[in-house]
């Protein structure tokens, strides 16, 4: 793009749009990057730089950029029928096809399939649900959801008050009444002397303990992703996902996986779920299920709150205009075709992932990380003051913040949460492209390193 252009874009863009999640002072300070084009892994900006995105957009691009095999589902079915509703009576094919795939990809007994257009929708229509399913059980006290801290279900209001990252609250007089937040199976942070499968039992008895402060008759579901990826990549430790299950058949709490970002081949299987053996009531899913082409996400219910719902007998009075969009459908089936045929779903459990993993694995050594997670295609690397004693950076450092920028000035998207440096790239990220990314990353850590005088 000329030079002139981009500095059009740039100037219209300071003056009219509003971003999500910026601070629009600074972002006048420093200037948007404007980006163009896509093909693979790699984004292209106006001024010609190939980045490497180790995020899949935001976590969404799982088939990798530049597929002209959904570019032609969405062709087809534009020329075809662009718009039809699934109110009053109506549906069109590739909504029942696509719901019916799901079903069939989804962990057992989560068969019926609500679509929305987006995560913090998904996670609204469930909190609707939730307390939908609780009237008609004639149980009307049974209303509170917990969530966690750190948790990410979107911006909703209801899905923002669901959420336990701070942040998102105060700005807006959140949460509402209703939901409660727990601790988050942290390990590295909050874990002390404990170690991980001890510290795992322990965050997951914290639920068990605030229903039980609550009164489990007034407590309705509980709602976490199975791993929590806005929150900075924490993965559980492996006693923490059993024991929160038994606790909540025990208290008759539904459980609801945030599969957003965990959905769709992310931790090297279809389900996030399907990586822990959850076994949920419900589940909510976005991002993935496009790879990012088109907005879509959905609820999926499992029997006892699907059957409710089914025979309930009434109107259920919930659905946007574009729930089961056909265009957004088509794509769905076809991305969904490609996740499966091309072996991307699983590719996180096999040796691609295992390559990824010790690519960051290998990190470890720096002097800024203390721990390193990844499960399939997740990855976090956690930056600290002292690796021995776990000791963060005073936030005000903005450590995690300038290694991002280092690490975009030199080729690589990297996400930082706090201090805690995120990745999650396409899923058909080659090994070549592995190699490249570990190599930036650490060519980032190395100028972080150099700034704070460390290494
Ligand atoms: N849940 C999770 C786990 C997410 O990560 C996100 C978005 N990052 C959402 C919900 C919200 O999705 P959306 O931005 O599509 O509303």
């Amino acid at each position: 793009m000329a030079t002139a252009q981009t500095e059009r874009v740039r100037a219209l863009d300071a003056r009219h749009h509003l971003h999500p999640f910026t601070n629009h002072v600074e972002l006048a300070r420093h200037g948007t990057r404007v980006i163009v084009r896509a093909e693979g892994c790699h984004l292209i900006d106006s001024e010609g730089n190939r980045i490497l995105d180790g995020m899949a957009g935001l976590w969404c691009v799982n088939v990798g950029y530049g597929r002209a095999e959904l570019v032609e589902a969405a062709r087809q079915q534009m020329a075809t029928l662009p718009y039809y509703n699934t109110f009053f009576q109506s549906t069109t094919p590739v909504a029942a096809e696509l719901a019916e795939r799901l079903a069939r990809i989804a962990p057992a007994g989560l068969d019926r399939v609500f679509f929305t257009n987006s995560g913090s929708e998904a996670n609204d229509t469930v909190i609707k649900l939730v307390r939908y399913f609780w009237n008609l059980q004639g149980r009307p006290h049974k209303k509170t959801i917990i969530g966690r801290a750190y948790g990410y279900h979107g911006v909703t209001l209801g899905a923002a008050s669901l959420s336990g990252l701070q942040p998102m609250h105060p700005q807006s007089d959140l949460p509402l009444p209703g939901f409660e937040h727990v601790r988050a199976p942290y390990w590295y942070a909050e874990g002390g002397d404990l170690d991980p499968e001890s510290f795992g039992r322990e965050a997951a008895l914290a639920l068990e303990e605030r229903i039980r402060e609550l009164g489990a008759e007034r407590v309705a579901a509980f709602v976490a992703e199975p791993i929590q990826g806005a929150g900075g990549v924490i993965v559980p430790p492996a006693s923490y996902w059993p024991e929160i299950q038994r606790i909540c058949r025990k208290h008759d709490v539904l459980l609801v996986a945030d599969e957003v970002i965990c959905g769709f081949g992310r931790t090297g299987r279809w389900f996030g779920s399907d990586h822990y053996d959850i076994r949920p009531d419900i589940m909510t899913c976005a991002k993935g299920l496009t790879s990012g082409y088109v907005p879509m996400a959905a609820v999926l219910l499992g029997p006892r709150v699907g059957e409710a719902v089914a025979t309930a007998d009434e109107e259920w009075v919930h659905g946007f205009t574009y729930s089961g969009h056909p265009v957004a459908a088509a794509v769905a089936l076809e991305n969904l075709r490609i996740l499966d045929q091309e072996g991307l779903a699983l590719r996180g459990a096999g040796p691609a992932g295992r390559r990824f993993a010790d690519a960051l694995h290998a990190l470890a050594d720096h002097p800024l990380v203390g721990e390193v997670r990844v499960v399939g295609f997740v990855a976090g690397l956690e930056l600290v003051a002292d690796k021995h004693a776990r000791r963060p950076f005073p936030a005000a450092r903005g450590v995690g913040l300038a290694c991002r920028e280092h690490s975009v000035r030199n080729g690589l998207v990297m996400r930082a949460v706090r201090d805690v440096m995120v990745l999650a790239p396409p899923l058909v990220i080659s090994e070549d492209e592995i190699d490249e990314l570990a190599g930036k990353a650490r060519l980032a850590l190395d100028l972080t390193a150099a700034d704070l005088g460390v290494g």
